[in-house]
């Protein structure tokens, strides 16, 4: 297959754009479901890190209140990435529900995932709905008695798998998963830490490999010894080293050479990272009730006032709750626009909720998310009590947890979801 990379925003993907071109990563995944030996839990994923603390970890609403922070202070931003700090897909509704309200809230923003592939597959047809542009999954070796000296263990749902049980498992589940994003036209880079004497003759093969599978981009990263690993007396691949892999590589695949090996919270140009600079705000985010003060309350969509179980479509009225002193009060309830009206219905709706920081449903078509989300009033599709979905947001936490994977309508990816539910 052959590779399908365009020039684009994406600076990571187009050296040509990285002085004008910046990113961010959203931090929002701390777990991890493989150990590699290299890597140090303490710090960055090393799938596009160096190693290295994030300084925080954020949840979907308050990675939006950042981005939008960032964006005001770095306006060439175009790309968000979630990076970890563990794998974004072990954490999959912090990840999904991240994506989905960056991309309503900035249509523009390219949207871009690290990770190491292993619980891709699921989340395709979902990220690609969403709007996912590129990914990068870090493949280090394809041979299982390789891989098992890469990885001690890899967790598959409640198993546990070790060995080139373990590593025949997650290559399988790699290439799977590229196939799989290739499919769908997204942009796919992969990362291969070459590590002395365990991978570093097996790369070109990895190349060959991802060649077949139409991957755009291969980044050969030197593994840097992490201490307190199995790998922390490897030394560093000398640069040398580095060219002689790379330009075997390359006979295959295009490579990478402008990497930085940024941390799991970079942001900025690639070559003037921003991120110490903007450290602080993101630990205050971190530490925020998001826009309390100018949108108290939040809108529900609720049958009977006890769980949220409406389609935001389907609701001809709306609960509005505050977290006062004596707890979360039911304010008032107020009137939904009447169907009809396309996005002008959306518009008023917004008008309406604008004292609202968040609006809870059962489900929202993506219509109205982007202009409830443009507006400043975020969607949270949840399942459940409204005390929970309240506890979450007005405490900062992630209310996509209390959603139930959605059961498909049948319609797939055809369904445009103009918010009238199906
Ligand atoms: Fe995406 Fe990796 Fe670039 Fe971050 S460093 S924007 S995750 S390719
Ligand atoms: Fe560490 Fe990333 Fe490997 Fe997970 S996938 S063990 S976070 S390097």
């Amino acid at each position: 297959m052959k590779a399908t990379l365009k020039p684009d925003r994406h600076p990571c993907f187009n050296a040509d754009v990285k002085a004008r071109c910046g990113r961010v990563h959203l931090p929002v995944a701390p777990h991890c479901n493989i150990r590699c030996n290299y890597c140090n839990r303490k710090y960055d994923c090393a799938n596009e890190s160096r190693p290295g603390v994030t300084s925080a970890v954020l949840t979907p609403v308050q990675a939006v209140r950042y981005l939008e922070t960032v964006i005001e202070k770095e306006p060439r931003i175009t790309v968000a990435g979630i990076a970890g700090p563990g794998d974004p897909l072990a954490d999959p509704n912090a990840t999904l529900e991240t994506m989905r309200l960056v991309k309503a809230r900035f249509p523009e923003m390219l949207l871009c995932l690290a990770t190491n592939g292993l619980g891709l597959s699921p989340y395709l047809e979902e990220l690609a709905g969403i709007g996912i542009t590129h990914v990068t999954i870090t493949v280090n070796a394809l041979d299982p008695e390789i891989g098992a000296r890469v990885t001690s263990w890899i967790r598959d749902g409640k198993a546990i798998y070790r060995g080139a049980q373990g590593a025949e498992l997650l290559a399988g589940r790699q290439l799977d998963a590229i196939a799989g994003l290739k499919a769908r036209g997204v942009a796919v880079k992969v990362n291969t830490i070459v590590i002395p004497g365990v991978n570093d003759e097996h790369v070109v093969e990895i190349a060959r490999k991802m060649a077949e599978l139409g991957v755009d981009l291969h980044n050969c990263m030197p593994m840097h010894p992490n201490a307190g690993t199995p790998f922390e007396h490897i030394p560093e691949p000398a640069p040398e080293r580095m060219d002689v892999i790379r330009t075997s590589a390359r006979l295959h695949v295009p490579q990478m050479l402008h990497c930085t090996r940024c941390r799991a919270d970079a942001v900025g140009l690639i070559d003037s990272d921003r991120a110490a600079e903007l450290r602080e705000c993101l630990s205050s985010c971190a530490n925020s009730l998001p826009g309390t003060e100018e949108r108290p309350y939040v809108a529900v969509a609720s049958l009977e006032g006890i769980l949220v179980n409406q389609h935001l479509g389907e609701a001809c009225r709306l609960q509005i709750w505050a977290n006062g002193k004596n707890g979360f009060t039911l304010v008032e309830e107020r009137d939904a626009p009447e169907p009809g009206g396309g996005m002008k219905r959306w518009s008023e709706l917004a008008e309406i909720l604008g004292d609202c920081k968040a609006v809870l449903v059962n489900a929202i078509g993506e219509t109205p998310r982007r202009a409830l989300a443009a507006s400043g009033v975020l969607p949270i599709e949840m399942n459940g009590f409204i005390q929970m979905g309240l506890e979450a947001v007005y405490s900062g936490r992630n209310p996509g947890q209390f959603k139930a994977r959605r059961r498909g309508c049948g319609k797939g990816r055809s369904c445009g979801g103009d918010g009238s539910g199906c």
